[in-house]
Protein backbone atom coordinates (compact mmCIF):
# COMPACT_ATOMS: atom_id res chain seq x y z
CA UNK A 1 0.00 0.00 0.00
CA UNK A 2 1.27 3.37 -1.22
CA UNK A 3 -0.24 6.94 -0.26
CA UNK A 4 -1.34 6.79 -4.16
CA UNK A 5 -3.80 3.88 -3.39
CA UNK A 6 -6.00 6.20 -0.59
CA UNK A 7 -9.09 7.83 -2.65
CA UNK A 8 -10.44 10.70 -2.32
CA UNK A 9 -14.15 10.78 -3.33
CA UNK A 10 -17.18 13.28 -2.73
CA UNK A 11 -20.26 11.70 -1.05
CA UNK A 12 -22.21 14.91 -0.84
CA UNK A 13 -21.97 18.46 -2.60
CA UNK A 14 -19.26 19.93 -1.76
CA UNK A 15 -18.36 17.17 0.45
CA UNK A 16 -15.93 14.80 -0.19
CA UNK A 17 -14.00 11.41 2.16
CA UNK A 18 -10.43 10.04 2.02
CA UNK A 19 -10.53 6.81 2.89
CA UNK A 20 -7.87 4.81 3.10
CA UNK A 21 -7.23 1.44 0.90
CA UNK A 22 -7.16 -1.11 3.65
CA UNK A 23 -8.14 -1.67 7.32
CA UNK A 24 -6.26 -1.67 10.01
CA UNK A 25 -4.84 0.09 13.03
CA UNK A 26 -4.44 4.09 12.10
CA UNK A 27 -6.08 3.91 8.90
CA UNK A 28 -8.90 6.52 9.59
CA UNK A 29 -11.14 8.22 7.10
CA UNK A 30 -11.15 11.91 6.90
CA UNK A 31 -13.89 14.48 5.21
CA UNK A 32 -13.23 17.74 2.83
CA UNK A 33 -16.12 20.22 3.27
CA UNK A 34 -15.79 22.70 1.02
CA UNK A 35 -17.68 26.37 0.11
CA UNK A 36 -16.26 29.08 -2.55
CA UNK A 37 -15.12 31.02 0.53
CA UNK A 38 -13.25 28.52 2.63
CA UNK A 39 -13.00 24.88 3.57
CA UNK A 40 -13.16 22.62 6.32
CA UNK A 41 -11.32 19.19 7.49
CA UNK A 42 -13.04 16.91 9.40
CA UNK A 43 -10.18 14.75 11.09
CA UNK A 44 -6.32 14.11 9.83
CA UNK A 45 -4.17 11.87 8.34
CA UNK A 46 -1.91 10.05 10.85
CA UNK A 47 1.83 11.35 9.97
CA UNK A 48 2.49 14.26 7.96
CA UNK A 49 3.68 12.34 4.70
CA UNK A 50 -0.16 11.10 4.37
CA UNK A 51 -1.36 14.37 5.67
CA UNK A 52 0.55 15.67 2.86
CA UNK A 53 -0.53 13.91 0.86
CA UNK A 54 -4.24 14.33 1.72
CA UNK A 55 -3.53 18.26 1.10
CA UNK A 56 -2.60 18.00 -2.20
CA UNK A 57 -5.65 16.05 -3.10
CA UNK A 58 -7.69 18.68 -1.05
CA UNK A 59 -6.06 21.75 -2.76
CA UNK A 60 -7.01 20.29 -6.16
CA UNK A 61 -10.63 20.06 -5.19
CA UNK A 62 -10.54 23.99 -3.80
CA UNK A 63 -11.31 26.88 -5.66
CA UNK A 64 -8.58 29.49 -6.51
CA UNK A 65 -7.72 31.43 -3.14
CA UNK A 66 -9.17 29.07 -0.56
CA UNK A 67 -7.39 27.29 2.24
CA UNK A 68 -7.94 24.58 4.82
CA UNK A 69 -9.11 27.38 7.07
CA UNK A 70 -10.47 25.03 10.14
CA UNK A 71 -9.86 21.21 11.23
CA UNK A 72 -12.64 19.94 13.15
CA UNK A 73 -11.07 16.43 15.25
CA UNK A 74 -13.32 14.25 16.59
CA UNK A 75 -11.09 13.16 19.69
CA UNK A 76 -7.62 13.18 20.74
CA UNK A 77 -6.13 9.54 19.22
CA UNK A 78 -3.26 10.80 17.03
CA UNK A 79 -4.69 9.16 13.77
CA UNK A 80 -7.07 11.63 13.43
CA UNK A 81 -4.90 14.53 14.62
CA UNK A 82 -1.46 14.23 14.19
CA UNK A 83 -1.58 15.62 10.76
CA UNK A 84 -2.45 18.98 11.65
CA UNK A 85 0.71 19.93 11.62
CA UNK A 86 0.22 20.52 7.69
CA UNK A 87 -1.81 23.18 7.73
CA UNK A 88 -0.17 25.01 10.62
CA UNK A 89 -2.52 28.21 9.87
CA UNK A 90 -5.81 26.54 10.64
CA UNK A 91 -7.69 26.98 13.49
CA UNK A 92 -8.22 23.40 15.16
CA UNK A 93 -10.97 22.35 16.93
CA UNK A 94 -12.09 19.64 19.48
CA UNK A 95 -13.93 18.86 22.83
CA UNK A 96 -11.97 20.48 25.83
CA UNK A 97 -12.12 16.69 27.13
CA UNK A 98 -10.12 15.61 23.55
CA UNK A 99 -7.77 18.73 24.81
CA UNK A 100 -7.68 17.36 28.45
CA UNK A 101 -7.03 13.97 27.28
CA UNK A 102 -3.83 14.79 24.55
CA UNK A 103 -1.49 14.93 27.57
CA UNK A 104 -2.23 10.95 28.69
CA UNK A 105 -1.62 10.43 25.25
CA UNK A 106 2.01 9.32 24.02
CA UNK A 107 3.20 12.40 21.74
CA UNK A 108 4.20 11.48 18.18
CA UNK A 109 7.67 11.17 18.90
CA UNK A 110 7.37 8.62 22.24
CA UNK A 111 5.04 6.54 19.73
CA UNK A 112 7.65 6.89 17.51
CA UNK A 113 10.59 5.56 19.64
CA UNK A 114 8.26 2.87 20.67
CA UNK A 115 7.39 1.48 17.35
CA UNK A 116 11.01 1.61 16.12
CA UNK A 117 13.06 1.43 19.54
CA UNK A 118 10.75 -1.64 21.21
CA UNK A 119 12.46 -5.15 21.22
CA UNK A 120 11.55 -6.69 17.88
CA UNK A 121 12.11 -10.09 19.58
CA UNK A 122 8.80 -9.35 21.58
CA UNK A 123 5.16 -10.16 20.38
CA UNK A 124 4.81 -6.02 21.79
CA UNK A 125 7.76 -4.78 19.16
CA UNK A 126 6.60 -7.58 16.52
CA UNK A 127 2.85 -6.31 16.65
CA UNK A 128 3.98 -2.08 16.36
CA UNK A 129 6.08 -2.64 13.98
CA UNK A 130 3.87 -4.50 12.16
CA UNK A 131 0.61 -2.49 12.40
CA UNK A 132 2.61 1.14 12.74
CA UNK A 133 5.75 0.99 10.67
CA UNK A 134 4.52 1.89 7.73
CA UNK A 135 3.81 5.81 9.86
CA UNK A 136 6.83 8.00 10.70
CA UNK A 137 6.45 10.30 13.14
CA UNK A 138 10.16 11.49 13.66
CA UNK A 139 9.80 14.65 13.33
CA UNK A 140 5.89 15.31 14.19
CA UNK A 141 5.45 18.16 16.42
CA UNK A 142 2.75 18.13 18.81
CA UNK A 143 -0.69 20.38 17.88
CA UNK A 144 -3.05 22.03 20.42
CA UNK A 145 -6.42 22.40 19.57
CA UNK A 146 -7.28 26.23 19.57
CA UNK A 147 -10.50 26.22 20.24
CA UNK A 148 -12.51 23.55 22.68
CA UNK A 149 -16.10 23.12 23.61
CA UNK A 150 -18.41 20.63 25.57
CA UNK A 151 -21.74 20.38 24.38
CA UNK A 152 -22.73 22.22 20.72
CA UNK A 153 -21.03 24.07 18.67
CA UNK A 154 -22.61 25.41 15.11
CA UNK A 155 -20.11 27.01 12.86
CA UNK A 156 -20.86 27.52 8.90
CA UNK A 157 -18.04 26.88 6.11
CA UNK A 158 -19.48 29.14 3.62
CA UNK A 159 -23.62 28.64 3.16
CA UNK A 160 -23.20 25.33 4.82
CA UNK A 161 -24.30 24.68 8.41
CA UNK A 162 -22.43 22.35 10.67
CA UNK A 163 -23.88 21.22 13.61
CA UNK A 164 -21.33 19.79 16.41
CA UNK A 165 -22.00 17.67 19.38
CA UNK A 166 -19.68 16.43 21.66
CA UNK A 167 -20.85 13.04 23.57
CA UNK A 168 -20.02 11.57 26.77
CA UNK A 169 -16.95 9.13 27.98
CA UNK A 170 -17.25 6.69 25.02
CA UNK A 171 -14.49 5.09 22.69
CA UNK A 172 -12.47 8.24 24.20
CA UNK A 173 -12.76 10.39 27.01
CA UNK A 174 -13.48 13.10 24.46
CA UNK A 175 -15.44 12.02 21.18
CA UNK A 176 -17.74 14.15 19.28
CA UNK A 177 -19.57 13.84 15.82
CA UNK A 178 -19.96 16.40 13.02
CA UNK A 179 -23.63 16.34 11.37
CA UNK A 180 -23.64 18.22 8.02
CA UNK A 181 -27.27 18.68 7.46
CA UNK A 182 -27.18 19.93 4.21
CA UNK A 183 -25.30 17.36 3.17
CA UNK A 184 -27.22 14.47 5.22
CA UNK A 185 -24.24 13.32 6.32
CA UNK A 186 -22.35 12.43 9.68
CA UNK A 187 -18.61 12.00 10.46
CA UNK A 188 -18.84 10.00 13.68
CA UNK A 189 -15.36 10.22 14.64
CA UNK A 190 -14.45 6.26 16.33
CA UNK A 191 -18.03 5.70 18.10
CA UNK A 192 -18.19 3.74 14.39
CA UNK A 193 -15.88 1.29 13.21
CA UNK A 194 -17.66 0.07 10.03
CA UNK A 195 -17.80 -2.74 8.23
CA UNK A 196 -19.92 -3.91 5.44
CA UNK A 197 -20.57 -7.38 3.11
CA UNK A 198 -18.27 -5.44 0.38
CA UNK A 199 -16.05 -4.60 2.72
CA UNK A 200 -15.33 -6.20 5.57
CA UNK A 201 -13.69 -4.28 8.87
CA UNK A 202 -12.29 -4.26 12.03
CA UNK A 203 -13.06 -4.96 15.75
CA UNK A 204 -13.53 -1.66 17.50
CA UNK A 205 -11.14 -0.86 20.31
CA UNK A 206 -12.76 1.55 23.04
CA UNK A 207 -10.85 3.04 25.38
CA UNK A 208 -12.85 4.99 27.58
CA UNK A 209 -16.30 3.22 27.86
CA UNK A 210 -18.93 2.14 29.35
CA UNK A 211 -20.54 0.23 25.95
CA UNK A 212 -23.66 1.54 27.33
CA UNK A 213 -22.34 5.15 26.07
CA UNK A 214 -20.69 4.28 22.74
CA UNK A 215 -24.30 2.59 21.84
CA UNK A 216 -25.84 6.07 22.91
CA UNK A 217 -23.54 7.95 20.92
CA UNK A 218 -24.05 5.92 17.63
CA UNK A 219 -28.08 6.39 18.69
CA UNK A 220 -27.98 10.11 18.76
CA UNK A 221 -25.96 10.26 15.39
CA UNK A 222 -29.26 8.55 13.84
CA UNK A 223 -31.17 10.69 15.69
CA UNK A 224 -29.91 13.59 13.47
CA UNK A 225 -32.13 12.35 10.50
CA UNK A 226 -28.66 12.24 8.02
CA UNK A 227 -28.66 9.38 5.67
CA UNK A 228 -24.15 8.80 5.49
CA UNK A 229 -22.53 8.40 7.49
CA UNK A 230 -18.75 8.40 7.56
CA UNK A 231 -17.16 6.84 10.29
CA UNK A 232 -13.44 7.04 12.13
CA UNK A 233 -12.88 3.38 10.33
CA UNK A 234 -14.00 1.79 7.53
CA UNK A 235 -16.52 2.24 4.54
CA UNK A 236 -19.62 4.36 4.18
CA UNK A 237 -22.59 3.81 5.59
CA UNK A 238 -26.31 4.19 4.99
CA UNK A 239 -28.82 4.09 8.20
CA UNK A 240 -28.97 0.09 8.32
CA UNK A 241 -25.15 -0.10 8.21
CA UNK A 242 -25.08 2.14 11.30
CA UNK A 243 -28.10 0.19 13.08
CA UNK A 244 -25.94 -3.16 12.40
CA UNK A 245 -23.37 -1.84 14.06
CA UNK A 246 -25.39 -1.05 16.88
CA UNK A 247 -26.15 -4.74 17.46
CA UNK A 248 -22.73 -5.88 17.36
CA UNK A 249 -22.01 -3.36 19.99
CA UNK A 250 -25.18 -4.67 21.98
CA UNK A 251 -23.99 -8.47 21.96
CA UNK A 252 -20.65 -7.17 23.39
CA UNK A 253 -21.79 -5.09 25.74
CA UNK A 254 -24.11 -8.57 26.45
CA UNK A 255 -21.29 -10.70 26.65
CA UNK A 256 -19.26 -8.94 28.61
CA UNK A 257 -21.75 -8.39 31.54
CA UNK A 258 -22.96 -11.92 31.43
CA UNK A 259 -19.32 -13.34 31.58
CA UNK A 260 -18.54 -10.73 34.56
CA UNK A 261 -21.08 -11.65 36.01
CA UNK A 262 -20.07 -15.66 35.76
CA UNK A 263 -16.59 -14.36 37.49
CA UNK A 264 -14.80 -14.72 34.29
CA UNK A 265 -11.51 -12.72 34.21
CA UNK A 266 -11.50 -9.98 31.43
CA UNK A 267 -8.68 -11.51 29.54
CA UNK A 268 -10.16 -15.09 29.65
CA UNK A 269 -13.58 -13.10 28.10
CA UNK A 270 -12.07 -12.00 25.16
CA UNK A 271 -10.47 -15.14 24.17
CA UNK A 272 -14.26 -16.83 25.02
CA UNK A 273 -15.75 -14.05 22.87
CA UNK A 274 -13.47 -14.32 20.19
CA UNK A 275 -13.81 -18.16 20.04
CA UNK A 276 -17.76 -17.65 19.97
CA UNK A 277 -16.66 -15.96 16.13
CA UNK A 278 -20.07 -14.77 16.01
CA UNK A 279 -18.30 -11.65 13.87
CA UNK A 280 -15.81 -13.58 12.00
CA UNK A 281 -15.48 -10.89 9.14
CA UNK A 282 -13.81 -8.51 11.84
CA UNK A 283 -9.78 -8.53 11.88
CA UNK A 284 -8.05 -7.70 14.75
CA UNK A 285 -9.69 -9.15 17.10
CA UNK A 286 -7.46 -9.06 19.59
CA UNK A 287 -8.62 -5.56 20.22
CA UNK A 288 -11.53 -7.58 22.37
CA UNK A 289 -9.03 -7.49 25.13
CA UNK A 290 -8.99 -3.53 25.58
CA UNK A 291 -12.53 -3.09 24.89
CA UNK A 292 -13.78 -6.21 27.36
CA UNK A 293 -11.51 -4.46 29.70
CA UNK A 294 -12.51 -1.18 29.38
CA UNK A 295 -15.86 -2.48 29.99
CA UNK A 296 -15.21 -4.51 33.03
CA UNK A 297 -13.80 -1.68 34.76
CA UNK A 298 -16.85 -0.20 34.59
CA UNK A 299 -18.36 -2.54 36.08
CA UNK A 300 -16.29 -3.05 39.10
CA UNK A 301 -16.61 0.52 39.34
CA UNK A 302 -12.23 1.35 38.65
CA UNK A 303 -11.74 4.44 37.28
CA UNK A 304 -8.21 3.94 36.13
CA UNK A 305 -7.38 2.66 32.62
CA UNK A 306 -3.65 0.84 32.38
CA UNK A 307 -1.18 2.65 30.39
CA UNK A 308 -1.26 2.45 26.89
CA UNK A 309 2.22 0.48 27.19
CA UNK A 310 0.28 -2.07 29.48
CA UNK A 311 -2.79 -2.50 27.35
CA UNK A 312 -0.90 -2.58 23.96
CA UNK A 313 0.59 -5.31 25.21
CA UNK A 314 -2.03 -7.54 26.14
CA UNK A 315 -3.92 -6.96 22.60
CA UNK A 316 0.03 -7.96 20.72
CA UNK A 317 -0.21 -11.55 23.45
CA UNK A 318 -3.34 -12.38 22.47
CA UNK A 319 -2.37 -11.67 18.75
CA UNK A 320 0.21 -14.04 18.68
CA UNK A 321 -1.71 -16.11 20.84
CA UNK A 322 -4.40 -16.04 18.05
CA UNK A 323 -1.49 -16.95 15.06
CA UNK A 324 -0.08 -19.55 16.85
ZN1 LIG B 1 -9.22 5.96 15.06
Amino acid sequence: MTIKDWTIGEIAKDLHAWLPPRRGWGMANCGLLVSSRTALWIDTPYDPAFARAFLDRSRRLLPEGVAIDRVVVTHANGDHFWGAGVVPDAEIITTREAREQICFEPSPQQQHALVNGSDPETPLGRYLRRHFGVFDWSGTEPVQPHTYFTGELELSVGEYPVHISSLPPAHTAGDLFVHLPAQRTVFTGDVVFASTSGHPGDHPVHWAGPLSNVIDSVERVLATGAEIFVPGHGPVLDRAGVRRHIRYLDYLRERSHALYAAGVPAGEAARRVIAEGTFPELELPERLVVTIGTEYRHLHGAAERPGILQLMTEVATLADELEA
